[in-house]
């Protein structure tokens, strides 16, 4: 995909952040994948006042160019999750309210629910906290990202990873929506927790799921 597609595809991502509650203000941040390196949003741009050229190119070494704005603070994140994984073509970090919740508490999201497969295990787990924009934060993040394409982040908020930019906003937004109703299935007594027989089922159909989906 051209840059200027991917540049498109980023901002109409971050524009779908307040009207899908899945961040606000400046929080949060995407990024794709290019041949070199990757494109991300930059850092204190609100998102309806975010255009093509202000989205930042960074090399794998973290380099970018001095004239253009300045990339996100997270984009250690991004770098280290596209050096490491090189399926990986998009990642979407947002602060949303439910994930960003249980993330406080530093608790993962169990086997409440099948869907919690779709991130690629039996758990949502919650990456350890360290201050944000840090290479601690982002070596916290891989860990609880093994074999997995979403994780929270303790006292923070959450990250998805996919195959092109949608895949990665689809993802989050799961999680978002996975980390409300365990939240209410918590009030309701706690939930009846799958068991890791169920969930091997669950993540052998999304793995064909997925390869139709894309
Ligand atoms: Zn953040």
């Amino acid at each position: 995909m051209s840059q200027k597609k991917l540049r498109k595809g980023i901002i109409r991502t971050v524009q779908k952040f307040n009207a899908t509650a899945l961040s606000m203000g400046t929080s949060g941040n995407v990024s794709a994948r290019t041949k070199d390196g990757f494109l991300i949003t930059p850092t204190g741009i609100a998102y309806n006042e975010m255009h093509e050229e202000d989205i930042v190119f960074v090399d794998f070494e973290g380099s970018t160019d001095p004239s253009r704005a300045t990339p996100s603070s997270e984009w250690r994140i991004h770098r280290d999750i596209y050096h490491s994984r090189p399926e990986i073509k998009a990642v979407v970090h947002v602060h949303s309210h439910y994930a960003t919740a249980i993330a406080c508490t530093r608790q993962e999201i169990p086997a409440f629910h099948y869907e919690v497969a779709l991130a690629g295990g039996d758990t949502i787990r919650c990456a350890d906290y360290a201050t944000f924009g840090t290479q601690a934060l982002s070596d916290n993040i891989a860990i609880a990202l093994k074999d997995r394409t979403a994780c929270l982040i303790a006292n923070h908020g959450q990250v998805a990873l996919g195959h092109t930019i949608k895949q990665a906003f689809l993802l989050a937004q799961t999680v978002e929506v996975l980390a409300k109703q365990y939240t209410l299935s918590k009030h309701l007594g706690g939930p009846v927790l799958l068991s890791e027989e169920e969930m091997k089922i669950n993540l052998e159909k999304f793995k064909h799921y997925g390869v139709k989906g894309k």
